[in-house]
């Protein structure tokens, strides 16, 4: 063993270990030099502890330890000692002893100044992530990004001890592959052999592993880097990472009972927060856009929105009565003391509406019977009195019915959209979210799962005049619904789930096709030509000929998952080497440009945009 090889590491050493003598490996989070007393934080992967260089036990490790610079990588061997009776920091695990050196190698210098100050925390936080970036190795080493770096382990280790136990196999599939469809552009890859073709980045394993179950493999995982060359956003990276998984024999609810039993030890042992509702909630699609306005919604709190259609049945304010007699709806939301909401905040509450597709905003403020204040016209309702501008063309019985559809409390705004189903969906829905924000109402301790089932199979895409798969093509239409299929595709079903948190979609899955004959008609519904069929599908619809078993999976994301645990919004807080912006990497300085030579051998050439 050479001199410098440790034997404790700097997160040990405890009261216990007082007397030893011991050789740590680490960097200098910091160094105190007070001339004949010289201090050093040590930090590697485990923690950090105090050790000292003193004059009276050797003047040249003084002057050693004095030398050495943050980030250092040094060596020291000495022995653990109690600090000083009222030294200790209770800050630090290993804050009761401290090391007294009898040897210090230094490793490696580093260079100085350092980038960032990254013993900082408080530093840290203002610092340019593209920077930060630039120099992950050094921003890595920073304790709450090994922390990070260590959960996400224990997660993936965690869910392949759980699915081992339940019969899975951990199956790698291809990368450089063929497209297969979810929904966002390819990465491609140029094939050197032969002249205009190319490998595309799987988007996810879909197809193979649907494959993996025609070949007999019953249960199949992986821990799949994914790759989709979409619009950048905070919790959106080019390449991600998802818990891929697939079962044969099985129906919707098997799949639901081995994810929700997965996500329940997750949380449990990795985790702090609460789960918000065990067993799960499950809402259908339906219900849950009529309840909260979307299919990802937030149930940490209540604020539902209140069908105002037979309340209003026969009012003669025009723009609900318009709204319902075109075949809309008219709902309502109440905001908690929104009364109180000055004429500003109300406009940008409006424009926030107007945003979303909505008209207006029509409102009422609630006040108890009796409030004063001759200026402000106040209208009668029942036990309470609403103002505001819709209120004059509502009947007191009107009234009464929407304050009490919506509970609502003397002090309360009450919230009107009246439209077609998907605009008052839209509006109220992001209304329902801002006023949960605002007032806080979401437990940020809490992790609230919800399974929302029963997706349409497609929805229409207006700009392209065609129908388009809601999850992927591959997704079994419900069996109910088959028969609407040519009639009215958008009434028809698929046997398809989310798992949502806290407003935020985790996993998506779908039993699957398992016969060709559905699998063209699903193909034919999405326009995707017979001739298209056979190029990029043939492999799947001929597969599906040999006995293919009823199967279905989902795929939950673990770089999300890892956001829920570490409270954060930004995904590039919880992977390890992360693109920014469009999708680069300034550590790597990736992408960059590529010899003449590489181009002509993949017969590439490269057009560049006119310059205006
Ligand atoms: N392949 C799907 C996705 O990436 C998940 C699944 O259906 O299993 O969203």
């Amino acid at each position: 063993m050479e001199s410098w090889q440790r034997t404790i590491y700097c997160g040990a050493p405890r009261a216990e270990h007082i007397g030893q003598i011991v050789t740590l490996n680490g960097w200098a989070n910091s160094v105190r030099d007070h001339g004949d007393l010289v201090f050093i934080d040590l930090r590697d992967r485990t923690g950090m502890v105090q050790v000292r260089a003193d004059a009276s036990e050797s003047a040249d490790m003084v002057l050693l330890a004095s030398s050495v610079r943050p980030e250092c990588s040094v060596s020291v061997t000495g022995e653990i000692k109690r600090r000083m009776d009222g030294m200790e920091n209770p800050n630090l695990a290993t804050g009761d002893v401290e090391v007294h050196i009898h040897n210090m190698i230094i490793l490696n210098p580093s260079r100085q100044p350092l980038p960032f100050q990254l013993s900082d925390e408080t530093q840290m936080a203002s610092v340019n992530e593209e920077l930060r970036l630039k120099y992950r190795y050094l921003d890595l080493r920073r304790p709450k990004m090994q922390a990070m770096l260590k959960l996400r382990h224990d997660v993936v280790n965690l869910i392949r001890e759980y699915l081992n136990r339940h019969g899975f196999l951990e199956i790698e599939t291809p990368i450089i592959t063929k497209s297969t469809p979810e929904g966002a552009r390819d990465y491609l890859v140029p094939y050197r052999l032969e002249a205009g073709l190319f490998y595309a980045l799987p988007q996810s394993p879909q197809q193979y592993k649907q494959l993996l179950m025609v070949a007999g493999c019953e249960r199949y995982y992986q821990i799949a880097r994914c790759f989709r060359d979409e619009a950048q956003r905070a919790d959106r990276q080019p390449e991600f990472t998802q818990l891929d998984l697939e079962m044969s024999y099985v129906t919707q609810e098997d799949i639901l009972q081995i994810t929700e039993g997965l996500t329940i030890e997750i949380i449990q042992k990795l985790s702090s927060k609460r789960l918000g509702s065990v067993p799960f909630t499950r809402l259908t699609y339906d219900e849950s856009m009529r309840r909260f306005g979307n299919d990802k919604p937030d149930l940490r709190f209540g604020l539902e929105l209140i069908d105002l259609g037979d309340i209003l049945s026969k009012t003669e304010c025009g723009v609900f009565k318009s709204a319902l007699a075109s075949g809309g709806q008219v709902k309502a939301l109440r905001y908690p003391q929104g009364a109180s909401l000055s004429r500003k905040e109300i406009d940008d509450l409006t424009v926030f509406a107007k945003n979303f597709g909505a008209k207006g905003l029509a409102y009422l403020l609630v006040e108890n019977l009796g409030t004063g204040g001759a200026s402000i016209q106040r209208i009668k309702a029942g036990e309470l009195m609403v103002r505001g501008p819709i209120g004059k063309f509502l009947t007191e019985e009107e009234l009464i019915g929407i304050l009490r559809a919506c509970e609502a409390q003397p002090g309360d705004l009450v919230a009107f959209s009246a439209d077609k189903s998907e605009v008052v969906a839209n509006v109220l829905g992001r209304l329902r979210n801002e006023i949960g924000k605002r007032l806080q109402l979401a437990d940020p301790n809490v992790l609230h799962f919800c399974w929302i089932t029963d997706f349409p199979l497609v929805e229409w895409n207006e700009e392209e005049k065609r129908w388009d798969a809601m999850h992927h093509p591959f997704t079994m239409p419900h069996p109910e619904d088959i028969e609407f299929m040519e009639r009215d595709p958008a009434k028809v079903r698929a046997v398809c789930y989310d798992l949502v948190c806290n407003g935020t979609e985790w996993a998506s899955g779908s039993i699957r096709i398992h016969r060709s004959d559905i699998q063209r008609k699903v193909f034919d519904l999405l326009g995707i030509s017979e001739e298209v069929q056979r190029e990029r599908f043939g492999h799947m619809l001929e597969a599906f000929q040999y006995g293919a078993p009823p199967h279905g999976g989902i795929a939950p994301g673990i770089d999300r998952l890892l956001m829920f645990l570490m409270d954060t919004d930004n995904i590039r807080e919880v992977i390890a080497f992360p693109k920014i912006g469009g999708g680069s990497d300034p550590l790597m300085d990736a992408p960059s440009p590529v010899d003449d030579k590489q181009l002509e051998e993949l017969h590439l050439q490269v057009v560049y945009p006119k310059e205006d």
